[in-house]
């Protein structure tokens, strides 16, 4: 199996590749040059396979140049019970005879994203070993919040890799703050910039591009890397949960075998949903995909007309995580939809930079739409959807989830199915405790509490534990308290790998 580019599909590569280079040089995303079908018999065989087991049969079809040990390797010491608190990493559960839910928010952060940054930095320091790369990974990331720690739990103690978050010391909640200030691991670094998200994220841009100061780096021993969702990386592990999810529901008696289902994801920068379109792709029966966007509905208004068009207000929500005005994996949908022509793909890519919009033909459209439909939520109506399933299952959504379920009925009253639905549960409850008990009780039970004393409302409401890595913050140990000034984010990398005078 080789990868190419989005926007050159003479550039192939494998898998190893891929994920070392992250992003192609001509600015495209690697994919598959062709997705595997996954044939019954392997399917069959699966539903007596843990998740764990399963992942390493799944993986081995997409990183053919990786050994079987080494993806066992690597799937071992991401998927672990010590880092995941359901027995089976991914559990189905189902709400009502027809909706199920994934949820995707028993690792260590508590959101989804671990599913896939647990396993990245093996499959990442495992791509280096391959090539004989001797160098030590440091991967450097600004957060605004959760893909900063999902990050930081993924590349602790990873042998052969460091990692480097940078927050905006006034852009992230105090549960957040404290999650990174109080991470423990002997390669992690946790900088607080006085500034806010884009202070952070500029200053981690110019480090990447300072010539002068990658080369000190490498000579150093060290070299600088991304853990961005568009690495192939990031997208394989996603694929995973959505074949064993359909293996649970025919398990469970759910469906049937070959029974085709729907999905809705809540969507932000199109990674999730994307890796159930290419779990279709390889021949498991997802009907139709439906795409569901908070007040930031760039991708509900481009799912009916065809247009994509970013020269919009952006929206702060309750659903942060899918904050987004430009999805970036939708270029990899895109390039399937014009059935790989990566010639009128660079060209719509050059309309989106050049005047922030672009459009597709009919029959691009038409197309697209047999896959997909696309609705919204406001936060209102989150709100409403987070207490109205509490009160009818006593079972709590955290908004993103809420935003999935709104649109789901939302669905079902304009299109109507009659298939099984599963909904992607992309984060805790607890995770977004504040929003989640205004949506159950209102303002008045939330007001004077700190977020503790909200985690443990939660749970005598639900009647479920606080998750142990929320929990436990309390009693942590502060261990990254120094914030820097903005200008300094490159002395603060200098200084942590002892590189000299570089970066004054
Ligand atoms: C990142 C994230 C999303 C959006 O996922 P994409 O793959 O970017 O579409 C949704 N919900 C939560 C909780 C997230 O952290």
């Amino acid at each position: 199996m080789v990868y190419e580019s989005t926007r050159d599909k003479n550039k192939k590569l494998y898998s190893a590749d891929a994920i070392i280079q992250g992003i192609s040089t001509d600015g495209g995303l690697f994919v598959p040059s062709s997705f595997p079908v996954i044939d019954s018999n392997l399917l069959l065989d699966m539903i007596d396979m843990d998740y764990r087991e399963r992942a390493k049969k799944i993986l081995a079809l997409f990183l053919t140049d990786y050994t079987q040990e080494e993806i066992d390797r690597c799937v071992d010491s991401a998927y672990t019970h010590q880092k995941f608190s359901s027995e089976n990493i991914a559990p189905v559960v189902s709400l009502t005879d027809d909706i199920s839910i994934l949820e995707l928010w028993h690792g260590p952060t508590c959101a989804f994203k671990d599913m896939a940054l647990q396993l990245l930095p093996h499959l990442m320091r495992t791509a280096m070993d391959k090539k004989g790369i001797e160098e030590d990974i440091v991967i450097l990331v600004a957060t605004s919040g959760d893909t900063g720690k999902a990050a930081l739990e993924g590349f602790r103690d990873v042998d052969g890799t460091h990692i480097v978050v940078f927050y905006p010391a006034e852009g992230v909640s105090p549960i957040q703050e404290l999650q990174m200030t109080t991470q423990e691991g002997k390669n992690v670094h946790v900088l607080g910039v006085i500034g806010n998200f884009d202070d952070a994220q500029t200053g981690v841009k110019a480090i990447f591009t300072d010539r002068e100061f990658n080369r000190v780096m490498k000579s150093s021993g060290y070299r600088l890397s991304s853990a961005n969702s568009i690495n192939w990386g990031r997208l394989v592990p996603q694929i995973i949960y959505y074949i064993s999810a359909y293996i649970d529901m025919v398990k469970a008696g759910t469906l049937i075998f070959h029974e085709p289902f729907d999905v809705v994801v809540p969507t932000g920068n199109f990674g999730n949903i994307l890796a159930a379109y290419y779990a279709k792709q390889m021949g498991i029966p997802i009907d139709r995909l439906i795409c569901a966007s908070n007040r930031n509905n760039i991708l509900t208004d481009f799912l009916s007309t065809g247009v994509y068009d970013c020269n919009r207000e952006f929206y702060k929500t309750i659903s942060p995580s899918m904050d987004i005005l430009v999805s970036s994996n939708l270029e990899r949908l895109l390039y399937e939809i014009l059935e790989r022509d990566d010639v009128e793909l660079v060209e719509l890519m050059h309309n989106l930079n050049e005047e922030g919009r672009y459009e597709l033909t009919d029959s691009q459209h038409k197309k697209l739409k047999q896959n997909f439909w696309g609705g919204y939520a406001n936060d209102a109506e989150t709100l409403y959807t987070i207490k109205k399933i509490y009160h009818e299952f006593g079972y709590v959504l955290d908004p993103h989830t809420a935003v999935g379920m709104k649109v789901l009925y939302d669905y079902k009253n304009k299109i109507g199915t009659s298939n099984n639905v599963l909904v992607v549960s992309t984060a805790s409850p607890y995770k977004f405790v504040e929003d989640v008990l205004i949506g159950i009780e209102g303002e008045d039970l939330i007001k004077d509490r700190d977020e503790f004393e909200m985690l443990d409302i939660l749970s005598s409401i639900s009647g479920t534990r606080v998750p142990n890595p929320l929990k436990e913050l309390k009693d942590k140990e502060i261990r990254h308290a120094k914030r820097w000034e903005k200008e300094d984010m490159e002395r603060a990398v200098a200084e942590i790998f002892d590189l000299g005078g570089v970066g004054q």
